[in-house]
């Protein structure tokens, strides 16, 4: 039978970056409840696109959020429902450029891939314009 290697799937280690021991206190429950819900929604995309990803930027606490540049003020990385995935090669942004019926149906939705070279923003939140693909 033939074996089909499946993409291992990222953990809340790998979301929280060693942040939830720092900065243990900002994690509240529902925030825990946010990135399981986040990497439930990323696992599956991930899946289906067969792409396998590391976690470059997950959580951040207010104090992060404030030292990365350009990051915004109201970061949807603070509460727990955005990630940002490595994507050099722009293979996954382009996966999901050319599946957005696959984003709609895992409620996700994508900044951008002119805004962001080099990784792929992914979030479990609509922005302000509802848009699937969004500026930032
Ligand atoms: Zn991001």
């Amino acid at each position: 039978m033939p074996v089909r290697k499946r993409p291992a799937a990222l953990k809340l280690a790998d979301y929280y970056m060693g942040r939830d021991r720092l900065h243990r206190d900002e994690l509240t429950r529902e925030l825990r409840a946010n990135a399981r819900e986040t990497l439930r929604r990323v696992n599956n995309l991930l899946r289906r696109a067969g792409i396998m990803c590391k976690v470059t930027s997950g959580w951040r606490p207010a104090a992060i959020n404030a030292a990365v540049p350009g990051a915004a003020k109201n970061s949807k990385h603070l509460h727990c429902v955005a990630v940002d995935l490595e994507d050099r090669s722009g293979t996954l942004d382009a996966w999901c450029m050319e599946n957005l019926d696959a984003l709609e149906e895992l409620g996700l939705w994508l900044e951008h891939p002119a805004a962001t070279p080099g990784w792929c923003h992914l979030q479990i939140q609509p922005p302000r314009s509802g848009s699937r693909v969004f500026n930032p």
